[in-house]
């Protein structure tokens, strides 16, 4: 199945990576790790662009961005520099931005997503690193707020600028990009994607080979897909009424799910660019082969791994991968107990159970799963009381002996179930009527009644043979 994309949509992304993971700033010695920290308290004359200071490179930062551009499939420049882009803006007070203008450091790459018809290509056109400004803190929302505070505990901060072709059809495409983009960076342990602004998304979609608008600043992926929904439907809505899309910058506002217009794409802005002339062109060729040598594995290559290795479903194989830990708390319990066995406990039921309550899988031990799995395979206890013993150590805490101790889990059998069946087909003769008059699906009723009476703590499947045993021989 081709999909035919109905309105014609194009969506290019272009993703701000902040390198949190590097332990200083782009330039200068100042912390990264400001995130719980007051304003303005990692800042230092480099990073606040004070005159005379110079700055010096991060050669990490360097590294790190060229990892990101080979697990992008990326071409990696010979030679790279900094420029200086010109312009004023209270959270950039030397008055010019470093970034890398005509040389970004990785160009022409290709990120395969799972798309709207199956795996889907999106191409990269460049990725360049830049320091991030300082951030303007708005008293209320940004079209009334009465006043700015800035911070630039951010400012000089590695950022790596990710631009992508126009390669995404839907919301829901441009959705998974983020996703599997966030993905690879976390298996490149370049980033925390858990820390705010870490990744922060501009968004350029138009319609019908249309003008575009960019929808700037959306902070999540969850926002973007919302973001794009409704800026598409503001566009085919545009059209309709015979009206023409504009070039425009637009922001999104989160509260109220709306993208509104910031200002029209006047002329093109002039930003004076020219070499930083405080730091010297680099040769970078020389890096890469030894960059690429130390590459780890990256989702794909793991999740084709893990059907290979540990036979598992694709579908395992893809929602075991799509999360770094997940993958790495699979693999832990796959050492111990049957890795099928594993794959659907950690990624059917375990992940359902933590996606419910909010949770990443650091909230549940990896030695916790293998007991309950031991558990459940040496039937000592039911698949259900399995579960239910996820649900008591994530709610109320302890470990599942206890568990299984206190709430009586332990599987039943021999008697305690005999009783429970004679009881429930004593107390509901017009089941057992309409069983024997052929109505199969009252079975299911008193099976259901046996595990009430079990709390759950007989095997259903053996309940459900023997109810038929029983049936057979007293009541036919
Ligand atoms: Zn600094």
């Amino acid at each position: 199945m081709v999909y035919e994309n109905p309105d014609g949509v194009m969506i290019g992304l272009e993703i701000h990576v902040q390198l949190n993971k590097l332990n200083t700033k782009l330039f200068c010695g100042c912390s990264t790790d400001y995130h719980n920290d007051e304003p303005n308290t990692h800042v230092c004359p480099v990073c606040m662009g004070l005159p005379g200071s110079l700055p010096v490179l991060n050669k990490k930062a360097v590294e790190y961005a060229i990892k990101i551009g080979l697990a992008m499939n990326c071409e990696i420049v010979e030679q790279t520099q900094f420029h200086r882009k010109n312009y004023y803006y209270p959270d950039l007070p030397k008055g010019f931005q470093t970034t890398q203008y005509d040389f970004p450091i990785v160009g022409n790459g290709t990120i395969v997503i799972d798309g709207e018809d199956g795996e889907h290509e999106v191409g990269i056109t460049r990725a360049h690193m830049e320091e991030d400004p300082g951030k303007l803190m708005h008293m209320g929302s940004i079209e009334k707020s009465k006043g700015t505070l800035i911070d630039y505990n951010r400012s000089g901060m590695a950022l790596v600028e990710i631009v992508t072709e126009p390669d995404m059809r839907s919301p829901k495409e441009a959705r998974r990009f983020l996703d599997k983009l966030r993905n690879i960076l976390e298996y490149l342990d370049v980033f925390n994607g858990d820390l705010e602004g870490s990744m922060r998304v501009d968004a350029n979609v138009s319609i019908g080979g249309g003008d575009r608008a960019e929808v700037k600043n959306i902070s999540s992926h969850k926002g973007a897909e919302r973001a794009l929904l409704y800026e598409i439907m503001r566009q085919k809505n545009l059209v309709r009424r015979g009206g023409t899309v504009v070039m425009e910058t637009r922001h999104f506002d989160e509260a109220r799910g709306v993208t509104i217009s910031m200002r029209t794409k006047e002329e093109e802005h002039d930003y004076r660019y020219f070499p930083e002339p405080d730091l010297v062109p680099m040769r970078v060729t020389d890096w890469v082969d030894g960059i690429r040598a130390v590459l780890p594995e990256l989702p794909d290559a793991r999740r084709a791994r893990f059907i290979s290795d540990y036979n598992v479903a694709d579908t395992h194989a893809k929602a075991l991968t799509s999360d770094i830990r997940v993958a790495d708390f699979y693999e832990s319990v796959a050492k111990e107990v049957d890795p099928v066995v594993a794959a659907a406990w950690v990624a059917d039921i375990l992940k359902g159970e933590l996606n419910y309550r909010d949770l990443g899988i650091n909230s549940f031990k990896v030695e916790d799963l293998v007991k309950i799995i031991n558990l459940v395979t040496s039937d000592k206890i039911t698949e259900k009381s399995g579960v239910d013993v996820i649900r008591t150590i994530l709610d109320d805490g302890g470990n599942p002996e206890e568990i299984v101790e206190k709430k009586g889990l332990v599987k039943v059998e021999g008697d305690i179930v005999s009783q429970a069946i004679s009881e429930s087909l004593d107390e509901n003769p017009e089941a057992l009527q309409d069983f024997l008059a052929g109505k199969e699906k009252s079975l299911n009723f008193l099976v259901g009644q046996v595990m009430k009476k079990t709390r759950g703590r007989a095997d259903a499947q053996s309940a459900r043979e023997l109810l038929i045993r029983e049936i057979d021989e007293k009541h036919r």
